[in-house]
């Protein structure tokens, strides 16, 4: 737990006092914003779960410990559905599987991560396992997006909010990360922690850092929309479109009074001066519409994207 994040250990304390004191619920629901660490956190529950020992928190030293640390523990079972929905016939699967007797320790556990991403006849499916709990069976949901699950599903769970740390939690949280200067830099883009975390571990750092200096040089007209896209392909363009949208978000904000982060210093003078905060607002409505054609058709990214920048 020492590595956990610090706004998470009051959620796991809360969950290892319930655990000691048998008065744990057979589900819950880790809810909280994209990033602030719901995985991390169900990862810390999952192995106090399986820990054989009988302390509230794992042992680290027993033989599901080493089985939960080496990820080859067959009585846990993950679904994860960020990056594709989840499917009934994934949930028939695991239920299955989780119906049988445990093979190591004596509880079993399903985490489902995402699980906004299931589809209506997975969410059925593990409606009816919460129902017709098998015996020390625990299933762990978590959700960026919760009020998109089946209330049924959520009457069922514990739920366990986590809270969305300060920017203060979070810069003191990044003094402890790898290259925490760079990603320090990203906070025009977000300051959740885990979001930062994940842009680093898909080397995608130089690309977000490098964009509001360049798209400021393409404003007063020293290098072209070409030239910032310059890197842009069918892999990143999502993270382009993301990164664009969140410069336009905060000149939106910043036009209402709030403060404009210092990346941003020299874009916003003349994108509120050009565009206008109707302007800046029809540019973020139609860049949200094109990352969502840009996913779903054949549309060139280069020519889209060059196209809307020029209307910048
Ligand atoms: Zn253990």
């Amino acid at each position: 737990m020492t590595n956990l994040a610090h706004w998470l250990k009051p959620c796991l304390q809360q969950i290892q006092l319930l655990k000691q004191t048998n008065r744990l619920s057979h589900a819950l629901l880790i809810m909280g914003a994209d990033g602030v660490g719901q995985e991390q956190l169900a990862r810390e529950m999952v192995k106090d779960l399986m820990c054989e020992s009988d302390q509230s928190a794992a042992c680290g030293n027993c033989h599901s410990c080493q089985l939960i640390r080496a990820e080859t523990h067959p009585d846990f079972r993950i679904l994860d559905g960020e990056a594709s929905s989840i499917k009934v016939d994934q949930v028939r699967l695991l239920v299955k599987q989780i119906n049988q007797k445990p093979q190591v320790g004596q509880n079993k556990v399903v985490l489902i991560t995402h699980a906004q991403a299931m589809n209506i006849n997975a969410a059925n499916a593990v409606l009816k396992a919460l129902e017709e709990p098998a015996p020390r069976t625990y299933f762990i949901l978590t959700s960026s997006q919760s009020t998109s699950l089946l209330p049924t599903i959520r009457s069922r769970c514990l739920l366990v909010n986590i809270p969305t740390p300060s920017l203060d939690d979070v810069k003191t949280w990044l003094m402890d990360q790898p290259e925490s200067e760079e990603l320090s830099k990203l906070f025009w883009l977000t300051t959740q922690p885990f979001r930062l975390l994940s842009i680093q571990q898909q080397n995608k750092v130089p690309l977000y850092v490098d964009l509001p200096a360049q798209l400021s040089e393409m404003l007063q007209g020293s290098v072209t929309a070409n030239d910032v896209l310059k890197s842009l392909d069918n892999n990143n363009f999502e993270d382009f479109c993301n990164g664009l949208e969140a410069i336009l978000h905060q000149c939106i904000c910043c036009s209402t009074g709030a403060q404009l982060d210092a990346s941003l210093q020299s874009v916003y003078p003349i994108l509120i001066s050009r565009l206008g905060i109707q302007g800046l607002m029809q540019r973020y409505q139609a860049l949200q519409k094109l990352k969502s054609d840009l996913k779903k058709t054949n549309l060139n990214p280069i020519m889209q994207l060059t196209y809307e920048l020029n209307q910048w």
